[in-house]
């Protein structure tokens, strides 16, 4: 059993199995990490559960066949109670037998050890101290990491050992760690990044309603931008038939070119198996609607159609140009690729 002080002395709390391994294998994919106790949370996170668990690593490889611009990850923490309806991230509860809707906006996975993981890790001859992402598979900055303080913890780590890195988040909590960004900035390559998928309040508290107001993460960019840290937005994702008119985007493309952001990017909302369901569920209560569109345009997979992608991206570069900004630079990945080690774990 596993205790630590901020917890404070609750019994643990009886809760299903998890899944500790991808699969019954051992020899195949080993044990993702120990496993631990569920616990109640306290205070401001006295709706969550929380589960401290010992990583056995946390700078992850990502698959070799992903479109993504990173070839490492952190993720400190499984779940997020930001309770995004359409999160991408979702599917990475199901790992742990773990549904995918309410566990992963209330069960939240803590790797307790993951600050003094990043400096193992960092040190070890075979890192070759390339790009890391955080915030790729869970928000680095949701309300648990005010209390854990893991992100924290890591980006000191990172700053301390010159490693390069960038932070994706919905939350204004990444302004506790301002200094800690602005000193990190001046000893490796450093970026932000705050995810504002829409500036109208109805939509921000009908999709995501556990996150600071849009408005706020604004005034967060302007904040780090001013302080050294380069911080762009991530208009994402944009929903189609929510959040997607040209006057939306437009006032989001403002805020963020007034805001100072360095890069400006948007991201098509795609829906993996799971959570396209669910989201189907929320668009027949909210916006019934939509839901027959929905069906044609998700239903060869979890991306919508190329040419409404194309478009997306055309009219967010026109607006991005109208606003005076910056388009968020095309990155390839690096040819390098992870270990086979690291290939073999997910998150
Ligand atoms: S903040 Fe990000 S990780 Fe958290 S629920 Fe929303 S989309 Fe998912």
């Amino acid at each position: 059993m596993f205790y630590y002080p901020c917890m404070g002395s609750e019994e643990p709390t009886a809760r299903p199995e998890l899944r500790w391994r991808l699969t019954d294998h051992e020899a195949d994919h080993p044990r993702l990490f120990d496993p631990g106790n569920w616990r109640p949370g306290r205070d401001e996170l006295s709706n969550l559960e929380l589960l401290h668990v010992h990583a056995k690593k946390v700078i992850n490889g990502v698959h070799p066949q992903s479109r993504m611009h990173f070839r490492w990850t952190i993720n400190a923490y499984r779940g997020c109670s930001h309770a995004c309806v359409y999160c991408f991230a979702r599917p990475t509860h199901e790992f742990l037998g773990l549904d995918i809707g309410e566990d992963f906006d209330r069960r939240i996975v803590i790797k307790v050890n993951a600050v003094e993981c990043v400096r193992n890790e960092l040190t070890a001859r075979s890192w070759g101290g390339e790009h890391i992402a955080m915030g790729t598979s869970t928000d680095p900055y949701q309300p648990v990491e005010g209390r854990y303080r893991l992100t924290r913890g890591i980006i000191r780590t990172l700053s301390q050992a010159r490693n390069p890195f960038s932070i994706l988040t919905k939350s204004t909590l990444i302004e506790r760690d301002i200094e800690l960004l602005a000193e990190a900035s001046e000893r490796t390559e450093v970026s932000a990044s705050l995810s504002i998928g829409c500036l109208d309040t109805d939509v921000w508290r009908a999709t995501e309603p556990h996150t600071p107001r849009p408005e706020r993460r604004l005034e967060a960019v302007a904040k780090l931008n001013d302080a050294g840290v380069s911080c762009g937005v991530l208009i994402a994702p944009v929903i189609p038939g929510v959040s997607d008119s040209h006057a939306q985007l437009r006032h989001v493309v403002r805020g963020a070119v007034e805001a100072g952001a360095t890069s400006i990017g948007a991201v098509f909302l795609h829906l993996a198996p799971g959570v396209r369901e669910l989201m189907m569920t929320w668009l027949a209560e909210n916006r019934p609607d939509l839901l027959h569109e929905y069906r044609r345009r998700y239903d060869r997979g979890r991306f919508a159609p190329e040419r409404e992608r194309h478009r997306l991206g055309a009219m967010v570069d026109q607006l991005v140009k109208e606003a005076g900004g910056a388009r968020m630079p095309l990155r390839r990945a690096p040819p390098a690729r992870p270990s086979r080690q690291h290939q073999l774990k997910l998150v």
